[in-house]
């Protein structure tokens, strides 16, 4: 069993610190304390109350919208709209209004990189469908197979086109919860992000999700973080996650979805063994999956960035063994800080948690399935316009060394300003001056 971490409820982004006043640092760091205070109706209230007692402000949320009929965010001024949405279980959430993440404040909870900087972007609504009631996604894999019937082979070739792409991968999958939780931003208003933290921006942005039309929340399991008083439930919350979504059918093999942190990786007679953090069974693949897995994610598999404090996310496509075993069918696997944000390299985890040491906010842009997308490593959202970072290790693809010249050639035309580390060097100061 993993040690729990040191995480307490009140670490949590949607329920910032108050304003530091100790706060040495003179990053000159946007501080804010409106972020994440929000308005309904003629009411002002804390977005963190709002989700946490959300069945409470129903017939708040229900006014709001008859009255207004969006619910307004307080963190600028004039305050921004935001969408109220209603899932079908008639629970109340609030969401960002489309195309406007980018005028809110940083720290706030809405906040949103402009749509060039995601690999959002390049999917069709078909693929990801935002609407009253929630996100609607059309992923690439069957989720059920019928048992006498083949095993299918990797993924429709339209995921692997250009631009409107209709379906989401595993990997895409991954980035989009990560990037729609805020979990690729960091501020330094946020208290220390822990996997508590993780697991419950994770499981509010899952909620009201569809995926080829059956509820997210059914097919994916958050590994909950481990809390000595909550193991008997999580335990029990697991079981019925085998058994409800995993448990053949008639003749159909289910499948579901996991989501955590990968503790350790160990071969087996078969194959590998994947273990995760604050959970007590394993995961196993083939010796051929897992081959395949070290070379599409490599970074993730690398030994570099383990001194550094980085994590890997592993997204997993499982099923049942006849024995009962979760069997691993496919894995999207992440490279993330220690304060879990997105990284390509070991030397992109160094630099993230400089950034974060440094006082500095900051969004890792994320590419989804979209992988000769082009992004600046980090964009960082405390300078008016934001900066960018770049880190150059080794490449060795001169297409896309050149694409990223040409990006670069682009943040200096716009006369953005441009923090640039190459690795064999000493790392430069990337506090705010
Ligand atoms: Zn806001």
């Amino acid at each position: 069993m993993t040690a729990p971490e040191a995480d307490t409820p009140q670490d949590e982004p949607g329920h910032p610190r108050s304003v530091d006043v100790n706060n040495t640092q003179g990053d000159g760091a946007c501080r804010n304390d409106r972020a994440d205070r929000v308005q309904l109706a003629d009411k002002s209230l804390s977005l963190y109350v709002l989700r946490e007692h959300a069945t409470n402000y129903a017939a708040l949320f229900a006014r709001a919208r008859a009255e207004m009929g969006h619910g307004q965010c307080l963190c600028q001024t004039p305050a921004l709209r935001l969408v109220i949405r209603c899932s079908r279980a008639g629970r109340y959430h609030l969401a960002g209004w489309p195309g406007e993440g980018k005028l809110h404040d940083p720290s706030c909870s809405f906040h949103k990189l402009a749509s060039e900087l995601t690999g959002r972007s390049a999917y069709s609504t078909e693929a990801i469908r935002e609407d009253d009631e929630g996100v609607a996604i059309r992923f690439s894999a069957a989720l059920a197979r019928k048992l006498r019937d083949p095993e299918p082979a990797r993924g429709p070739a339209e995921l692997r086109e250009g631009r409107g792409r209709r379906v989401v991968g595993l990997l895409g999958l991954l980035h989009w919860l990560w990037e729609s939780a805020q979990l690729t931003a960091w501020h330094p208003r946020w208290r220390r992000r822990s996997w508590w933290i993780c697991h419950m921006r994770l499981s509010e942005q899952i909620f009201g999700c569809s995926i080829n039309h059956e509820n997210l929340a059914d097919i994916l399991y958050v590994v909950p973080p481990f809390r000595k008083e909550y193991a008997r439930r999580n335990t029990a919350a697991f079981e019925t996650f085998l058994i409800t979504r995993l448990k053949q059918r008639a003749d159909a093999q289910r499948r579901g979805l996991i989501l955590g942190e990968i503790r350790d990786i160990s071969p087996t007679r078969y194959g590998v063994r994947y273990t995760l953090a604050h959970h007590r069974g394993a995961l196993f693949a083939t010796t051929a999956l897992d081959e395949r897995l070290r070379r599409s994610y490599r970074p993730a598999f690398s030994n570099a960035a383990a001194e550094h404090g980085a994590r890997r996310i592993g997204l997993f496509l499982v099923e049942l063994s006849p024995k009962g075993n979760v069997k691993v069918v496919d894995m999207a696997a992440m490279l993330v800080s220690e304060l879990y944000i997105p990284a390509d390299s070991s030397h992109e985890v160094v630099m993230a948690n400089a950034l974060a040491d440094g006082g500095r906010a900051y969004v890792k842009p994320v590419r989804y399935d979209g992988s000769d997308l082009v992004f600046p490593d980090f964009v960082l959202t405390d300078t008016h316009p934001h900066s960018y970072v770049e880190v150059y290790g080794i490449h060795g693809r001169e297409s896309y060394d050149e694409r990223k010249r040409v990006k670069q050639a682009h943040y200096q035309s716009q006369r953005a300003g441009l923090i640039e580390w190459e690795v064999a060097k000493p790392i430069p100061n990337v506090r705010r001056r």
